[in-house]
């Protein structure tokens, strides 16, 4: 089983959280755990920490895709 989660680093306290890949989209909001920052993920974000979110996301969505279609072969 696949962990479908993604680690977040929030800018502002430099605090790690985790959210599911299928929610960190662009256009995202989510507020940090431990700071209350609202966070958008935005890939155009010139916070290096939104767009390697963003595209951790986007890498564990595929290979979550590709264990759904390779449990369908069987
Ligand atoms: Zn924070």
């Amino acid at each position: 089983m696949i962990d479908d989660k993604v680690k977040i680093k929030c800018s502002k306290c430099s605090m790690m959280f985790r959210e599911r890949a299928q929610r960190i989209r662009n256009g995202f909001q989510k507020q940090c755990p431990h700071c209350l920052k609202l966070i958008t993920f935005d890939s155009s974000s010139e916070d290096n920490n939104i767009r390697r979110a963003l595209k951790s996301a986007r890498e564990l969505r595929h290979a979550l895709e590709d264990v759904a279609a390779s449990a369908d072969e069987h």
